[in-house]
């Protein structure tokens, strides 16, 4: 499989495309609407048959480019089932298989950070797109679009640290600089998860955050619930 990280600046975002050798079928996890040209370029340049956009969430910070995209490339937008997303799109479950060419991807639900997180499991190359509900270190908020810390801490040992201990993980944002991770690495220094941290020590982490709200989050949710449609 042919794979390429992507970062928007603005916004701190990660974007991935996975590509199938042979058919040259592709899939983009998280695109973002101010990057839609720079996501066209490679996939021509990469001879790219666009099929599936992939979206761990429904984001607060930034609207998807899936809309644009599609309408340029074709394929369909997926999205965890418990979204809330509007409109025709393949809503996705817990353990079922997006096949790209000769690949595919499991999805596994992660809510906690909101309530239709999912998570991506690429198991032929130990790859996961965690999105927010696990981040280099630490892990997305849990105080709005129906995020809940106890939820969040059941996905992240049920359904991301039963991984092998080796699988990379690649998270929807990076703050600092850093690309990815391994599901070893956060089992043993996430400062939120990791180390045997126990659910009433998280809990206590999560509710004294205090942060402010995504600058853009009024006008990302509601164009995001309709597929990044304005
Ligand atoms: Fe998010």
């Amino acid at each position: 499989m042919e794979f390429r990280q992507l970062f928007d600046p603005e916004t701190c975002t990660y974007t991935y495309l996975l590509v199938d050798e042979a058919s040259r079928e592709a899939v983009l996890i998280d695109p973002v609407m101010a990057q839609v040209d720079r996501d066209s370029a490679l996939l021509e340049e990469w001879g790219c048959a666009l099929v599936w956009v992939l979206e761990t969430h429904i984001h607060a910070d930034h609207i998807t480019g899936s809309a644009v995209l599609r309408s340029r490339w074709g394929g369909q937008h997926v999205v965890g089932a418990r979204s809330g997303i509007e409109g025709t799109c393949r809503k996705v479950h817990q353990g079922e298989p997006i096949t790209f060419g000769r690949q595919q991807l499991e999805v596994r639900e992660t809510p906690g950070h909101t309530e239709g997180c999912v998570t991506y499991v690429h198991h032929a190359s130990a790859r996961a797109f965690t999105g927010d509900a696990l981040l280099i270190g630490g892990c997305g908020r849990t105080d709005f679009q129906g995020g809940d810390a106890p939820t969040l801490y059941a996905s992240v040992h049920g359904q991301i640290f039963s991984l092998p201990d080796a699988t990379t993980l690649y998270p929807g944002h990076d703050y600092n600089g850093r690309t990815h991770t391994t599901v070893g690495e956060e089992k043993a220094h996430n400062l939120r998860l990791g180390g045997g941290r126990s659910l009433a020590s998280f809990q206590a982490v999560m509710a004294a955050l205090d942060l402010s709200e995504p600058a853009q989050i009024h006008l990302a949710v509601p164009a995001n619930l309709k597929g990044g449609d304005q």
